[in-house]
């Protein structure tokens, strides 16, 4: 299930620091000065360096610049180039002297410099500097994605992994499926209950739906309004349809109360469901427009059902 880490956005936590240095008294310096305020790792050459980012992510990088096998430089330059690692600030560790060899290291996006020998006010200022702009950097983007309503992923972050996924659906060829998932008669809830209550309500029936979807990779964002919109990769349209089967069942099974409703004593969702064909890549397109079509003949059908666009 593809979630926001509010674990690892916890803003108690001690920052990560990765400090790559292949001199092991430089290191240790370093350690020296930093291990009682971060959670630290060390790496003594690129390669290593590379290794550890990729099992878990610092907060911020130290970077030795002359090292055996793969420099400050390369290192750098890798992470910049991906995007899951671009944010990460790094902090050239440099013993050279000139201008030309710090303006090559921000060219390739370092943040800054730390000059050795190390001048410890300085290090523990600078260091703790940047980390508090990641601090910030990170809860800007974790809130700029997560509805503020449900607290699930809201629909920017729905779109970016939309636009990801379809790409790798339509490249190995394999089926994407999309559910638009509206409340039945909502309004009529607002106006016999409440409209703080209708709130709870979303609340409950994201919280549900995000424990209803299994498969690492699903994603449910909330749509807008009483609308909510869940993401299955790799599925076909009868493993959606049992999904969406499933998060119906999920939703009645809550029991709540709706007296004003037509459809059952209990609140009812409808869903849509639309899926890619593999053979077409025009189908990969327009799976929203195909979603959003197939609710509609959901509501027409009396609701709380879930039917699909080739039905
Ligand atoms: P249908 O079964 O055809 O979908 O009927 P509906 O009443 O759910 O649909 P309609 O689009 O007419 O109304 C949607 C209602 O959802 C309007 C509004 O009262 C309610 N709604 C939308 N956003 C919120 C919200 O954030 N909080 C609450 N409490 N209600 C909301
Ligand atoms: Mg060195
Ligand atoms: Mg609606
Ligand atoms: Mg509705």
């Amino acid at each position: 299930m593809e979630f926001i880490n509010f674990d690892d956005m916890d803003l108690g936590r001690k920052q990560r620091i990765l400090i790559v240095e292949d001199v092991r008294l430089n290191a240790q310096i370093l350690v020296n000065v930093l291990q009682d305020d971060y959670d630290l790792r060390v790496a003594s050459n690129g390669r290593e360096a590379l290794e550890m980012v990729k099992q878990q992510m610092p907060d911020l990088i130290l970077l030795d610049i002359i090292m055996p096998e793969m420099d400050g430089y390369a290192v750098c330059a890798e992470l910049q180039n991906k995007p899951e690692t671009r944010d990460i600030p790094i902090l050239f560790l440099t013993a050279l002297e000139g201008d030309e060899n710090e303006a090559y290291g921000l060219e390739l996006g370092a943040m800054d410099y730390i000059r050795k020998p190390f001048n410890v006010p300085i290090v523990k200022t600078k260091i703790r500097n940047h980390l508090e702009l990641k601090r910030y950097k990170d809860i800007l983007k974790r809130d700029s994605r997560i509805d503020g309503l449900t607290r699930i992923p809201n629909r920017r972050r729905f779109d970016e992994a939309f636009a990801e996924e379809r790409k790798r659906a339509l490249r190995s060829k394999v089926p994407l499926s999309i559910l638009m998932i509206d409340l039945d008669l909502f309004k009529a809830y607002n106006d016999t209950y409440g409209h703080l209550q209708g709130d709870d309500v979303l609340k409950l029936v994201a919280k549900t739906l995000y424990n209803s979807l299994q498969r690492p990779g699903d994603l449910v964002a909330r749509w807008g309004g009483e609308e909510f919109v869940a993401l299955l990769p790799d599925t076909t349209s009868e493993g959606a349809m049992r999904v969406g089967e499933s998060l119906r069942k999920a939703v009645h099974d809550l029991k709540i109360p709706h007296e004003a409703s037509t459809v059952s004593e209990f609140l009812t969702i409808s869903i849509g469901v639309a899926t890619s064909k593999e053979n077409d890549p025009e189908s990969y397109e327009d799976l929203l427009k195909r979603a959003d079509e197939a609710i509609y003949r959901a509501k027409d059908h009396g609701r709380n059902v879930v039917i699909g666009y080739d039905d």
